[in-house]
Order: C-alpha cells, then sequence, then structure tokens
C-alpha cells in the first residue's frame, strides 16, 4: 500500500512517497523555489544518490504535474490509483480540527476559515492540497494537523490572561505546534521505555528550525511552549520566541515600525539570527569556537532558555519518565543537549557523556545510570507519521 504525504508551502512542494507495508520511502524530494526564477527539484529514490535538477515551475499545478511525471518515469508509482491515500500536513487546524480529517467540500470550506490564525502557513497548505484534489479527484485527500496533538491541554493551560470574548468570538488562545513530530517521538520513547503510551509522562524536545517543547501526562499533551502561532516559547533559529509584548509597542512607537515590519523581525530576524546574525546551529558553533562572542551569547541563551522550559514542564508533569531530545538539533548537536542537561540534578537529570556523543539511531537513552528520567535521543519522521495517521484515517472511514 502507497501512501503520498505532501507538504505545500508559499514557494515550495515538500513530498515523500511510502510503501507502508515495509515502512519503507520509496522517494522523497523538495520542489523549491516554485514561481521564482531558478525553481530546482532535489529528491532521492531509495537506495540511490540524491539528485538536483533544475526545473521551470510557475506554480503549485506545475509542481503536482512535475513530481507525477518523476513518479512514473521512475517507475515507483505507475498509475495514481495504487495510492492509498494522500496525507496533507497542514499547519493549523484551529479547534475544530482534533483528529486527521478526510477532506470533502464542506471540509475546505472549515479550512478556509483558519487562515487567519496562521496567514503565513495555512494558504500554502490549502493551495496543495487544492491542487491535488483537482488532479487526483479519486483518491482520498487527508489533511493531518500540527496543531492537533495539543487539543488536549487543559483550559488553564490553553488560554491567554486577556478578555474572555477575544477566545470565544475570535479564538485568541494558545495551540501548539509540531504535535505530529511530538507524537511520533513519544510513541517511539514509550516503546522504547516498554510502557504503555497511556501510562508514560514525557518531555519531548522538538529542536529544528523551529523549536517547541511539550509537557505529555500519560500520552496526551497537557502543555505546550508554542502558542497561538509558533512565534511563542523558545528562542529558535530566527524566531524570538517568548518576549514581552510591550516591546511591540514600544518598536511601533519609538522605531515608527509597522505591523508587518514587527511581524518580519520577530519572525525572520530575531532568535539566533538576530543575536548572533545566523539561524543554522552548526554555523553558529564554528562562530563560536571562532571566537564570537555574539554566537557564544546566542548558544547560552537557547539552552537556557530550554531548561527553564524543563523545570517548568517538571512542575506540570510531576513524574517525567524521560525527557525526549528530536529534530536537527536535538538529534545531532551533542554540545546542545549538554547544556541543556546541565546542573539539573535537584530533577534527578544525569547524563552519560560518552553515550551523549553518538547516539544510536534512531533510538537511543544517553541518561548515565543514576538518572531518574531516561534521556532518549529519537529521530524524528513526520511524513511517517502523517501517512500513518492518513492511513488510520481512511481505514475509519471505510469501516464506518
Ligand atoms: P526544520 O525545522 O526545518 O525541519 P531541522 O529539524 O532539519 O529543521 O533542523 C535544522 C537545524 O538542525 C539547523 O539549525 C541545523 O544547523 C541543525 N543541525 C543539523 N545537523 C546538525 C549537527 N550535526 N549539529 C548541530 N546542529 C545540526
Amino acid at each position: 500500500m502507497k501512501i503520498l504525504v505532501l507538504n505545500a508551502g508559499s514557494s515550495s512542494l515538500k513530498y515523500s512517497l511510502l510503501e507502508m507495508v515495509q515502512t519503507k520511502v520509496l522517494i522523497a524530494g523538495l520542489l523549491d523555489r516554485i514561481g521564482e526564477t531558478g525553481s530546482v527539484h532535489r529528491y532521492q529514490l531509495a537506495n540511490e544518490q540524491p539528485q538536483q535538477v533544475a526545473v521551470n515551475i510557475e506554480n503549485h499545478q506545475q509542481a503536482l504535474q512535475a513530481l507525477f511525471q518523476l513518479l512514473t518515469a521512475s517507475q515507483v508509482l505507475t498509475d495514481q490509483r495504487e495510492l492509498a491515500c494522500i496525507g496533507h500536513r497542514v499547519v493549523h487546524g484551529g479547534e475544530h480540527f482534533s483528529q486527521p480529517t478526510l477532506i470533502t467540500a464542506d471540509v475546505l470550506s472549515q479550512l478556509n476559515a483558519t487562515i487567519p490564525l496562521a496567514p503565513l502557513h495555512n494558504p500554502a497548505n490549502l493551495l496543495g492540497i487544492r491542487e491535488a484534489m483537482q488532479q487526483m479527484a479519486d483518491i482520498p485527500q487527508i489533511a493531518v494537523f500540527d496543531t492537533a496533538f495539543h487539543q488536549s491541554l487543559p483550559d488553564y493551560a490553553y488560554r491567554y490572561a486577556l478578555p474572555g470574548d477575544l477566545y470565544t468570538d475570535h479564538s485568541v488562545r494558545r495551540y501548539g505546534f509540531h504535535g505530529t513530530s511530538h507524537r511520533y517521538v513519544a510513541k517511539l520513547a514509550a516503546e522504547f521505555l516498554a510502557k504503555p503510551l497511556a501510562e508514560t509522562n514525557l518531555i519531548t524536545l522538538h529542536l529544528g528550525n523551529g523549536a517547541s517543547v511539550a509537557a505529555i501526562a500519560n500520552g496526551r499533551s497537557v502543555d505546550t511552549s508554542m502558542g497561538m502561532t509558533p512565534l511563542e516559547g523558545l528562542m529558535m533559529g530566527s524566531r524570538s520566541g517568548d518576549i514581552d509584548p510591550a516591546i511591540v509597542f514600544y518598536l511601533s512607537r519609538t522605531l515608527d515600525m509597522s505591523n508587518a515590519d514587527i511581524e518580519n523581525l520577530l519572525n525572520k530576524a530575531s532568535g539566533c539570527k538576530g543575536v548572533c546574525g545566523e539561524n543554522d546551529m552548526r554555523r553558529i558553533h564554528a562562530l563560536a569556537e571562532s571566537g564570537s562572542a555574539e554566537a557564544k551569547l546566542a548558544l547560552a541563551m537557547y539552552a537556557y532558555r530550554i531548561k527553564k522550559y524543563i523545570g517548568a514542564y517538571f512542575a506540570v508533569l510531576n513524574r517525567v519518565d524521560a525527557l525526549v531530545f528530536t529534530g536537527g538539533i536535538g538529534e545531532n548537536d551533542h554540545w546542545l543537549r549538554a547544556a541543556c542537561c546541565e546542573n539539573l540534578s535537584i530533577l534527578g537529570i544525569s547524563l552519560d557523556t560518552s553515550k551523549n556523543l553518538n547516539p544510536a539511531r534512531p533510538v537511543a537513552d544517553i541518561s548515565s545510570t543514576d538518572s531518574k528520567p531516561a534521556i532518549l535521543v529519537i529521530n524524528t519522521n513526520e511524513e511517517l507519521e502523517i501517512a500513518l495517521q492518513a492511513q488510520a484515517c481512511v481505514a475509519k472511514q471505510n469501516a464506518a
């Protein structure tokens, strides 16, 4: 059984074609710079070298056509009808979508209503969905939401201390993101610990270009660091994370910045990039090693803020079975993992420095024998999780 996973951005289309019986990625790729000069198509077929081809792609319609030409030419898919379904990543599902959902005309209009909540992400996701529905009308299309896993947050965690009608009439609340990744690594962590997920308490740290922490009690998300948008919480590659909201008025008043300028500043020019001019963690380490005080400060701030959330989520959960590091930084940056776990003996956290240097894949415990919680490094796989959820959604529809 084959499932295609699509993640449409405003100028990109990321995809994976999975064979679900063997849980194997047949091909994965990215069409980038859609509608710009110099579009590129990067892809990798199973057991082959990565390829990069210059293409001329003007819109998402052409991007999907190019994708299907490649799937056919490389014989991983001879006919669209081989697809059991298509799983679409959708960033924001609002309160309405707490489960993967079969996309119908009604669902499409409900998805449209979520656009004001995620104007930077959902319009592009919807564009991909519309195009795929046009070109593959007979294949079930499933929306899988980044926010859905966090719909289990209690009201005292998801409400902001703002007038109630902003929540009831205008949907202003915390939603949380990266839910697909937090859910996937939580399942693997429980399996590794040989405990039922429904009895497992975890703090999961997804540290990539975007970064978020989740507190998971008995397998359910009960708090998370991102909020109404992915801007809240941890310091990220180029996002500020938590700041005093009054800074926004100050910037507007004293620097005469517009809303759009401030939105751009907080999303694209802040975080590590704002502090040291770089958003890629590998380059930040290189800068720090060459003596950059700003890069050292960025690393110290990044780790310090994670530690504060770890402390807070211990208080939320009371008992923590494992801390889980995932995402490009969480999986690969031993310095950062060590910095996040340093001086946390009060929480029973103790890292084995040699295990931390080179953890096994895809799941490793890097805690020392006297650590109370396990400290796990787990390779996330959001595409597989989207495919699994889409598959389960189709099975449920067929059974109904
Ligand atoms: P995205 O959120 O876009 O999916 P990733 O999860 O791929 O991003 O994470 C990207 C981040 O991971 C970048 O900051 C990159 O520098 C960092 N990263 C990747 N490999 C390493 C490594 N070996 N050491 C430190 N950081 C790494």
